[in-house]
């Protein structure tokens, strides 16, 4: 815009300086002239000029606007004619001529022209002081000055057009680009998830095979291992204390228990995964289970503390499956921490949901271990079967919950006395109870 403003100027200072030097041009060869043949020179010389094609009049008028010379003859005495008008006083103050030339384009004479005018000099010292002096007007042909404009208003279009379209393209670019990105994104995610569903299908395969394998054995060997306990309880109490004997029953009877425990949890793994729930106090599943893990926690120096926040609804679920996955998680914690600790269980309302909290100071994991605990036999106890987290996960999505779990593993503390700063967290959400739901749709 900046460069059209600054061409059409030169073009109209071109123009300018043109007609002012004609009219220079003009006033000297007058000058030049005999002085009694002045009027006639003028007159041809007026008419001799307007044959240049791009001199379309010259005229020199009276301050009222009167035309004293003329370039057309007929037209003297008569007034000038602008923008369709005879120009009166008023009119020839507006354009206020000066010593100095001016120019505008303007319909002059019955016709558009760039006109350059100034106060006509010749023979100044003749007029009064006190008038105003005649005015010369040239109107030079303004085509070469109205193509220069429409041929900049043209470029000056197309190039806002084209900066237009490169816009619009830049921005169509970066839509694109943003799109590709979160399609790949999506495909990103839709992967994570496949990848999530592959491994729970591994998990329920393996879960079945050995479903279908213990159902058979669990059953078989369950009876001859009672046996066994028992003549090794019996055993023991025949060897007095500190003899090597007695060393070996309490080494059978604690493998016995060992094994009752596998075959207890495989059986619990294999059992089909319907649950009978109903509504209850999750208080009094948590209560029962702290019952029963005091003892061993005492003996370990693990401190137990029950949080429950106020006002939280009955939950549906099957109390005796949901207390065996509660014991899993409290005896995993137990384990977790031979040197003492804290284990915390809080019930909280979620959304939708009653969310269960069981959180240990005990050694922490890895996150490489954390990738398998849900996987059947992944332990990293000598005497763990790996089935216990399987059977937490497998009674919790049979309610219709979700677990999940964080951990941060422990350091070796700095006095070189054990280790430190280790957690674990795991989160169940259970399903409120009906008459729960219904009451929180109403709220
Ligand atoms: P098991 O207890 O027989 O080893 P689980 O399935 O109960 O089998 O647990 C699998 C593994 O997960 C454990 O061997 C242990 O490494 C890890 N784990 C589970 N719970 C915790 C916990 N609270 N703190 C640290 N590690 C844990
Ligand atoms: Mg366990």
């Amino acid at each position: 815009y900046m460069s059209i403003r600054r061409s059409e100027r030169a073009m109209a200072d071109l123009l300018a300086e043109k007609g002012s030097s004609l009219i220079m041009a003009f006033e000297s060869a007058l000058r030049t002239g005999l002085r009694g043949e002045t009027g006639v020179r003028l007159q041809v010389l007026l008419e001799e000029m307007t044959r240049s094609p791009d001199i379309e009049f010259v005229a020199v008028t009276m301050p009222d606007g009167t035309i004293v010379a003329h370039s057309e003859r007929t037209r003297l005495g008569e007034t000038l004619r602008m923008q369709g008008e005879e120009v009166d006083e008023d009119r020839m103050t507006g354009l206020a001529p000066g010593d100095d030339v001016r120019w505008t384009t303007i319909r002059m004479e019955g016709r558009r022209v760039f006109v350059v005018y100034r106060n006509f000099l010749l023979g100044r010292e003749n007029w009064s002081k006190d008038l105003p002096p005649p005015t010369i007007f040239l109107g030079l042909d303004v085509s070469p000055f109205e193509i220069t404009r429409r041929q900049n208003r043209s470029y000056a279009i197309i190039l806002s057009v084209v900066a237009f379209l490169m816009g619009m393209v830049c921005l169509l670019a970066v839509s694109f680009a943003e799109r590709a990105r979160e399609s790949r994104r999506r495909q990103f995610r839709a992967e994570g998830e496949v990848h999530r569903l592959e491994e729970e299908v591994r998990r329920r395969e393996k879960l079945a095979a050995i479903g279908t394998l213990a159902a058979g054995v669990a059953h078989e060997i369950r009876n001859p291992l009672s046996s066994i306990k028992g003549f090794a309880t019996y055993f023991r109490q025949r060897f007095g204390d500190g003899s090597e004997e007695r060393e070996a029953a309490d080494i059978m009877v604690r493998e016995v228990n060992r094994l009752n425990r596998v075959i207890t949890d495989l059986l619990g793994l294999s059992r089909p995964s319907d649950v009978k729930p109903r509504s209850v106090c999750l208080e009094n599943i948590v209560a029962h289970v702290l019952r029963l893990i005091r003892q061993s926690a005492g003996e370990r120096h693990v401190g137990l503390s029950c949080r429950t926040s106020r006002s939280v609804p009955n939950v549906f679920v099957d109390v005796e499956r949901l207390g065996q996955a509660l014991l899993n998680l409290c005896l995993n914690a137990l384990d977790a921490m031979p040197d003492g600790g804290t284990l915390t269980i809080a019930i909280s309302r979620a959304r939708e949901s009653v969310c269960l909290l069981v959180r240990d100071t005990g050694s922490g994991m890895t996150p490489e271990i954390m990738e398998h605990i849900f996987d059947p036999y992944f332990t990293t106890k000598g005497s763990g079967t790996g089935l216990g987290l399987p059977l937490v996960h497998k009674i919790i999505t049979a309610h219709g919950g979700r677990i999940s779990v964080r951990s941060r593993p422990a350091v070796p503390a700095k006095d070189g006395n054990g280790s430190v700063g280790g957690e674990t967290v795991f989160r169940i959400w259970l399903p409120l109870a009906p008459e729960e739901e219904s009451g929180s749709a109403r709220r």
